[in-house]
């Protein structure tokens, strides 16, 4: 006899043995602990208390096992990632967020306050999910927003978003190439463009189930980046700022852009000490 509360039925597969198969299918236990945990929505620490749990829809625990061990990332199972504190839906419609994008969203949050005490202007270049937008937007509440994405799929997944969080009336989607749909200059303007070498993407599979358009920079990575650069000056009000993503081998951009452009380029390392923000004034 068992004094758990959950309630035991002898033909159900239990956690334990889930456990056990997730582990060695993905070849990780700890892998192995989040996907079952994710597939039954409960915590780690939950999960791992349970061992007698059952898994009451076992084939589609095997289904979810099945495409993991394929590759496919958890949050396109889940349909779920938590970003600045927040939980965002997800699909592959748009590029996961990364833990790393939150430096971005903590620079513009202080930028912002800073500056303007928060009321301002700001455009969100390549917003796929959404998740920078949204949380500037809760983050900033006096804050007006605009954000754009060429993939008006990856915007139907960013409207969601910003219903579930209740601030669509606070930012106004817009499809189109990079700066091309904005009505006007802003006051800050954020970005996580594709930056990753088209290159380095050919050879890497972890990320062959995201949108090759969100992650793909051209032969250096930098081709999105040089080509906003370019037309900042249009787009920034005077006095205005932009906080660019980029990986360490886009520093080179900040030297480029004060050449190109004038004004002052700097690049904010993330906690590694690696290069990860270019900040810009006009
Ligand atoms: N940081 C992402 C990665 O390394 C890249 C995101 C991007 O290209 N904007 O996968």
């Amino acid at each position: 006899m068992t004094d758990s509360p959950i309630v035991r039925d002898n033909t159900s597969m239990l956690v334990e043995e889930a456990l056990t198969l997730a582990g060695k299918a993905l070849g990780d236990r700890r892998e192995g602990q989040y996907l079952v945990a994710a597939f039954l929505d409960i915590g780690l620490a939950d999960l791992l208390a349970h061992p007698e749990r059952p898994i009451t829809d076992e084939s589609g625990f095997r289904r979810w096992l099945e495409e993991r061990a394929e590759g496919k990332p958890l949050a396109y199972l889940s349909h779920r990632q938590d970003f600045f504190g927040r939980t965002f839906y997800i699909d592959e419609r748009a590029l996961i967020p990364r833990p790393e994008t939150e430096l971005l969203v903590e620079e513009a949050i202080s930028l912002a306050q800073k500056m303007y005490q928060g009321d301002c202007t700001i455009a969100d270049i390549g917003a796929g999910s959404g998740c920078i937008a949204i949380t500037l937007a809760l983050e900033l509440p006096h804050a007006r927003l605009w954000a754009t994405d060429l993939s008006a799929s990856a915007l139907e997944v960013a409207r969601k978003n910003a219903l579930d969080h209740a601030v669509e009336s606070r930012i106004t989607f817009l499809e189109g190439d990079l700066l091309d749909p904005l009505p006007g200059p802003v006051d800050l303007l954020v970005a996580n463009l594709p930056y990753v070498s088209s290159t380095w993407l050919a050879g890497e599979p972890s990320i062959a189930f995201e949108p090759r358009q969100a992650l793909d920079g051209g032969e250096d990575g930098a081709d999105l980046l040089r080509r906003l650069l370019l037309l900042l000056p249009l787009y920034l009000r005077s006095s205005g700022s932009a906080l660019l993503e980029i990986g360490e081998e886009q520093a080179f951009l900040a030297e480029w852009a004060q050449e190109h452009l004038g004004g002052t380029a700097a690049i904010v390392p993330d906690l590694a000490g690696k290069p990860r923000l270019m900040r810009l004034r006009t």
